[in-house]
């Protein structure tokens, strides 16, 4: 019997350790004209995608990660309707955005093709309903170049981005964070995604800081996505609205009903409220890089 493959993730190299995943089938393997792209089926964790050596998505436990990206802002600020996802082509992250009844446009702004369409074959789950939706539009660009140049306004901008290497750097930068504000309506939120404190710290510090000059209000919120190893993840939220990050459950629970209580597996009006207080480890490197609590 031929020898399993195995998988590495490469991106804690610097730190000395690697994650490893056992192969049942590779499905998909290419260069494209911006990253390495594998999608392997794997044994407990089911379809996983990597890029540059850095998982993106399982299906196990993809719903995590999605679901916070995404109800986190909308019901935060409560009555968005322009939704502007930069990054996410796997559209894992649309899909949830789109099971609110308020947005009435969302628009994906994703660099790499390829990841659209393997979406399309891999991931139907996320892509068939998303694409057969009239809200929906995808554009294949660069999302700095996108926010430096449209006079589209949004309510809500999601970077479901890669980590800063690769084509995903230029979504870390100051001018960046500064045009998607730009391109925010008032009261408008920005969540960002900001990698795992614990092995990353300056993927949140260096983005903490920016959000001090840009936004009234900057900080982030917290969940442990198995395969994102490291315990907490990290995302970034920014608004000119300070109040939005410290609504009560109360609040929180009444938009949700007001929205229809759809089925979520992670996400609810307690987990909202509770992913903002941080560790305290993680509160001391947000407070000391914005000098706010
Ligand atoms: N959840 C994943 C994570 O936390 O690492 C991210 C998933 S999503 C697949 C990341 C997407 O960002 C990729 O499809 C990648 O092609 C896209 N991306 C990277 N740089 C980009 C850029 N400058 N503009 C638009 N999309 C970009």
């Amino acid at each position: 019997m031929a020898e399993k493959r195995w998988i590495a993730e490469t991106l804690f190299d610097q730190l000395g350790f690697r994650m490893t995943f056992q192969v049942d089938k590779v499905l998909y393997e290419m260069q494209t004209d911006h990253q390495h792209l594998v999608l392997f089926e794997q044994p407990f964790f089911g379809k996983m995608l990597m890029l540059d050596g850095a998982t993106q998505i399982s299906k196990r436990d993809e719903f995590i990660y999605q679901e916070m990206m995404s109800h986190v802002p909308l019901f935060a600020h409560g009555s968005a309707r322009d939704v502007l996802i930069i990054g996410g082509g796997d559209c894992g992250i649309a899909e949830e955005v789109l099971k609110h009844k308020t947005v009435k446009r969302l628009i994906q702004v994703e660099i790499d093709p390829a990841v659209v369409e393997f979406a399309k074959e891999h991931f139907p789950e996320f892509t068939k309903p998303v694409f057969a939706d009239k809200r929906f539009e995808s554009v294949i660009d660069d999302g700095a170049k996108y926010v430096a140049k449209t006079d589209q306004r949004f309510d809500v901008i999601i970077v479901d981005s890669t980590d800063p290497q690769g084509p995903g750097k230029i979504l870390f930068g100051e001018k960046f964070y500064a045009a998607c504000r730009r391109c925010l309506n008032k009261g408008g939120v920005l969540v960002t995604q900001n990698g795992v404190p614990f092995f990353q710290p300056s993927e949140l510090t260096s983005t903490m800081r920016k959000f001090r000059k840009l936004f009234a209000d900057g900080s982030c919120y917290v969940a442990a996505i198995p395969t994102y190893i490291g315990g907490h993840m990290a995302m970034g939220f920014a608004s000119d609205n300070a109040k939005l990050r410290r609504l009560p459950v109360s609040t929180i629970a009444g938009r949700y009903r007001k929205a229809g209580s759809f089925p979520t597996k992670y996400w609810s009006p307690e987990v909202h409220v509770a992913a903002f207080a941080q560790p305290r480890f993680i509160a001391e490197a947000v407070a000391k890089a914005t000098g706010r609590r």
